[in-house]
């Protein structure tokens, strides 16, 4: 049973946040004292700090969450962001957060699918898609939809988990065990190279593609979810059974393992529409 489906007392989604922090994503860290909450909102300032974010920017955050990464550059930067997610309990969530702050004519939830949003042709400066990709078989697919929505002159910005090297034959069969724990515990994803993506973007005809690998800054994510698993295991106790958390623990080790030997890694791409 994987952590995520286990039925838990309180919203899946919000379980999370014992072990991931306020933000579902990695962190970035620069001086390894930051906390995890400061890295994972310093992931987001680095994503921010490759474009202009301003009142007047329309922003679609592809793969939003519980809506915390559009809350933050909502409040940092006026801009205007509209977040999809393909999970109902998210968007709830996110949905309801926006009204208490009352902000919602300004931070808008949809449930939707990244691969096709129903959103109008040209409607967006930037798409954000944050850790959401691994998620998404159909990379081509999403990429054709990122572009559809976005203005001629529109930027996307895209970080998740990386494949640094390719994994063999031969390989999935030597970690063939590693790979159903990571399964296990983060469900199903398929990884793919900055180059892949910086080449998906190409051929699209987008331009001034950036990517920009960051694994060692992100690496130290995985020490972190492992301790507020120990330190949370009480709370946690309530939602997962020992044996799921006692997995997540050993799929933070494997991918520390794949990070050091430079299987996987994280990074940022950005690439801008033609005009
Ligand atoms: N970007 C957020 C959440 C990352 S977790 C953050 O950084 O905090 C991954 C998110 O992608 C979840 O909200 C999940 O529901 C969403 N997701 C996965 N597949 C999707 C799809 N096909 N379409 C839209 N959202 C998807």
């Amino acid at each position: 049973m994987s952590v995520m489906d286990s039925a838990p007392p309180v919203p899946g989604t919000l379980v999370w946040m014992f072990i991931l922090g306020h933000n579902l994503h990695y962190g970035l860290f620069t001086t390894g004292k930051e906390t995890l909450d400061e890295a994972t909102d310093a992931m987001i300032d680095r994503m921010a700090s490759l474009t202009r974010l301003e009142p007047e920017t329309e922003a679609l955050d592809v793969g939003c969450g519980i809506g915390n990464p559009a809350f933050y550059l909502h409040e940092k930067t006026g801009c205007r962001i509209t977040g999809i997610s393909i999970s109902s309990r998210g968007i709830a969530i996110a949905g309801k957060k926006s009204r208490d702050l009352g902000v919602s004519d300004r931070v808008a939830f949809l449930q939707r699918d990244a691969l096709a949003t129903g959103l109008p042709d040209r409607s967006f400066d930037i798409a954000w898609i944050m850790e959401s990709s691994h998620l998404m078989r159909d990379k081509p697919g999403l990429v054709a939809e990122t572009d559809r929505v976005l203005r001629p002159g529109g930027c996307v910005l895209l970080c998740d988990l990386v494949l640094k090297q390719a994994f063999s034959v031969a390989d999935l069969y030597r970690y063939r065990e590693d790979l159903a724990m990571l399964e296990q515990s983060f469900g199903d994803a398929k990884m793919e190279s900055l180059e892949f993506y910086q080449a998906a973007f190409a051929a699209r005809g987008f331009s001034r593609i950036e990517s920009h690998d960051i694994s060692q800054e992100a690496m130290p994510t995985l020490q972190r979810w492992k301790e507020n698993l120990a330190r949370n295991q009480s709370s946690l106790a309530a939602c997962f059974a020992d044996e799921a958390m006692e997995n997540f623990s050993r799929s933070c080790s494997i991918l520390t393992r794949f990070f050091r030997d430079n299987r996987l890694g994280y990074g940022i791409i950005k690439a801008v529409k033609p005009q």
